[in-house]
């Protein structure tokens, strides 16, 4: 079977092995020898076949792919038994935790209609959501923990593009969210791998300043926004390229403008309004205004989709504390793409954001070497989720606190001060 899909002809299929070699070079540096695990939808297999390619032209072990599709994920909502919400598919997770165990690259490929469940029974989809989180939590682990390379790209679905262009026909919606993604991805540039090299050396002087002031928290303003996130005991910020525990260093998100790190769990005051919705596994969340108490949203509202949110929060209590905070400017390319790709992937590297859940370890000094305990004593959260929401736009400033209580200034209207 040769046949390519549907609309795989909008695509620039130069750009799209571009791609695929960014994501196998830069985005995971896959070692030879290294086995490779991907997971990603049937309508993506054009980028698929050509990961493969060049992971084993990187001398990759085994590669081996896992396709979801829409069809099969609506097929369960229409005619599944009600028990079969609450299920998951935990031996397969199980299987990929042993696999990362084993030291196994990870990539997934996005590129789902993020409406995909808009229609569908809310506590259904956050049920089976639910099992699908407590089931995936030993993968998710090594995967948040860092254990291993791993690495995170877009392909331009036909679903997903028609949601991003509602005003275009399928072909020609395919082929600008194909445009957007190789753009805010690199690989629309000569070469695309050293472009990769001198953004990753850009993001790295920040998170240099940044880790050289030593800031206990910061302080976001704006309309709606009026909030103190302090940050984790011996946090790191992070951004671009990292290395992973296995010693490879890899840029597990393609794209990324952002630099990150951990927020304290427990020192988290104050109210703040979201700037862009949130698209979550098929349901749209608009306008989401929250109040943290000692860490923990305490309140919780949104223009549209609070009962998804609600859902959300009730999750574990870890879903009502923040793993992350990243900073973002304003002028980012995704920013002013002026897109909004409703895939967390691109719309999180376009403003700050914050996420909920669990926290990255690697976001702390020597998070190699601290056990789950050490974490959360300095401050790192814990949850089966992690999902970024943003709260940044050119009209929020944000003050670095230092110890001391003195202040300063990080970002004003939205950019670097
Ligand atoms: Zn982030
Ligand atoms: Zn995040």
């Amino acid at each position: 079977m040769t046949t390519d899909l549907p609309f795989s002809d909008a695509i620039d299929p130069e750009k799209l092995d571009r791609l695929a070699e960014v994501a196998i070079k830069v985005g995971l540096r896959l070692q030879a020898g290294q086995d490779l695990l991907i997971t990603a939808p049937v309508a993506a297999l054009p980028l698929v076949r050509r990961l493969v390619v060049h992971a084993y032209r990187a001398g990759a072990g085994l590669v081996m792919p896992f396709l979801s599709d829409e069809a099969v994920t609506l097929a369960r909502f229409d005619h599944g038994s009600d028990a079969s919400f609450d299920r998951a598919a935990t031996w397969l997770y199980e299987g990929f935790a042993k696999a990362f165990d084993a030291n196994t690259a990870r990539l997934a490929v996005v590129g789902d209609d993020p409406m995909l469940l808009a229609g569908q029974d809310a506590d259904k989809v956050a049920r089976a959501n639910k099992a699908t989180s407590m089931a995936y939590r030993p993968a998710l682990e090594k995967i948040a923990g860092f254990d291993i390379n791993w690495n995170i790209v877009a392909y331009p679905g036909a679903a997903w593009a028609r949601q991003v262009f509602p005003g275009d026909g399928e072909a020609t919606a395919v082929t600008r969210l194909a445009n957007a993604i190789f753009a805010a991805s690199r690989v629309d540039r000569a070469d695309p791998v050293a472009a990769w090299h001198e953004h990753n050396a850009a993001l790295a002087e920040r998170t240099a300043w940044l880790n050289g002031q030593q800031f206990s928290a910061l302080h976001y303003s704006g309309p709606g926004t009026d909030l103190t996130i302090g940050l984790a005991d011996g946090h790191e910020w992070h951004g671009g390229a990292s290395t992973a525990k296995n010693g490879i260093t890899c840029n597990p998100n393609i794209p990324t403008e952002e630099v990150f790190t951990t927020p304290h769990a427990l020192r988290v005051d104050g109210h703040v309004r979201s700037t862009k919705p949130l698209s979550h596994q098929g349901t749209l969340i608009d306008d989401i205004r929250v109040r943290f108490s000692e860490g923990r949203i305490v309140e919780a509202h949104a223009g549209k989709g609070e009962a998804v949110l609600n859902k959300v929060l009730d999750i574990d209590e870890g879903a009502r504390r923040l793993g992350e905070v990243a900073l973002v400017p304003h002028s980012s390319p995704i920013s002013k793409s002026g897109i909004l790709f409703l895939n967390t992937l691109f719309d999180e590297n376009a403003a700050c954001h914050i996420a909920l859940g669990q926290c990255y370890a690697k976001c702390f000094v020597d998070g190699a070497r601290l056990t789950p305990e050490q974490i959360a004593a300095q401050g790192g959260n814990t949850s089966s989720i992690h999902i970024d929401w943003m709260i940044g736009s050119d009209e929020i400033d944000i003050d670095g606190v230092r110890p001391d209580g003195s202040r300063v200034p990080v970002f004003r209207r939205g950019e670097w001060a």
